[in-house]
């Protein structure tokens, strides 16, 4: 089966590279064509524009930054066809927008599941993502063996499902890393072992693995290898704000986790790794 993979950034690449690494006959599409040269050396084919892509193929994976980009790729041609295509959006998105991307793939006679995926570019490089996806059961069935490639697939249902149950855990991954950081910036100021502090909330039930993968960054305060940069992870929190808006959820706390990243992002960190949000809170 032919593939078309848009969108060759940090998670696009190495997603591609794994479904190559599987066999897959690979069509690849980044905007900035640099970004995918590296995937013609591990055999993919390179398409030189979006419409290309999804021409080229019968299966369409995006892994975009948001819901504007997708779009653009996806519509900004009136004219392109969908006929006997199957679109799976793997992005970060809202459950609106995904659905209503649905809807307007079915009026151009495709089919779209949305696959959106918790983890990051180790996880794609092994295949280990957790992948939320929603849409028809038979499609997601039909397709499981290339979602099961990147990773373990969980099916949620109706579209927007898997969005929304994406943007609850990333709404996690703030809030935890703004807790840590404040608890952690507590004990440093006093004075406390860091280590023996560490070692009584690792046998606590507050304790979350998150933690101690990023406490060297914490430690060092070096945040320069990014896997989810900081403008990504604000990107996230301003949707989650907005579906908290929606469904009636309280969005105080989300509220100021916002302006801890938007501070972050202020002091010229936006590239850098989330964690360096740990900068805000303990200047
Ligand atoms: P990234 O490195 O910033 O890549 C974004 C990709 O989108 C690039 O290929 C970029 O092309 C493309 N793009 C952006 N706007 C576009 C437009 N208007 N038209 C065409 N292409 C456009 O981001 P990423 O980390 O791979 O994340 C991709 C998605 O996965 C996001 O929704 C993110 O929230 C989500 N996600 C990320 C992680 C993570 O750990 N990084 C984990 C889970 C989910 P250019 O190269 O030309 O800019």
């Amino acid at each position: 089966m032919r593939i078309s993979f848009i969108g060759m950034g940090l998670m696009g690449n190495p997603m591609a590279g794994r479904l190559l690494a599987n066999g897959y006959d690979l069509y690849v599409y980044n905007r900035t064509p640099e970004k995918a040269q590296s995937l013609r050396e591990l055999g993919a084919k390179i398409a030189l524009s979006g419409s290309e892509a999804i021409n080229l193929s019968n299966l369409i994976i995006l892994m975009l930054t948001d819901g504007k980009a997708v779009n653009e790729i996806l519509f900004s041609n009136e004219e392109q066809d969908f006929t006997g295509k199957t679109v799976i959006q793997m992005s970060t998105i809202l459950p609106e927008e995904s659905f209503q991307i649905s809807e307007k793939i079915k009026l151009k006679k495709g089919s779209y599941l949305e696959a959106p995926v918790l983890g990051s570019i180790p996880q794609a490089q092994e295949g280990k993502l957790l992948i939320l996806a929603a849409g028809d059961e038979e499609l997601v069935h039909r397709n499981s063996e290339i979602l099961s490639s990147l990773g373990y697939l969980h099916y949620f249902g109706e579209i927007k499902k898997a969005s929304a149950v994406k943007l609850a855990l990333n709404q996690l991954i703030a809030a935890l890393s703004v807790a840590f950081s404040t608890s952690l910036g507590i004990i440093q100021k006093e004075g406390i072992e860091t280590e023996k502090f560490m070692e009584v909330l690792r046998k606590s039930p507050l304790y979350a693995p998150t933690y101690d993968l990023k406490l060297k960054n914490y430690l060092s305060r070096d945040f320069t290898k990014a896997n989810f940069p900081v403008k990504h992870l604000l990107k996230d929190v301003q949707l989650v704000r907005r579906e908290a808006e929606k469904v009636g959820v309280s969005t105080v706390s989300v509220e100021a986790i916002e302006k801890v990243l938007e501070e972050t992002i202020k002091s010229g960190r936006a590239d850098e790794d989330y964690s360096a949000l740990f900068t805000t809170i303990v200047p």
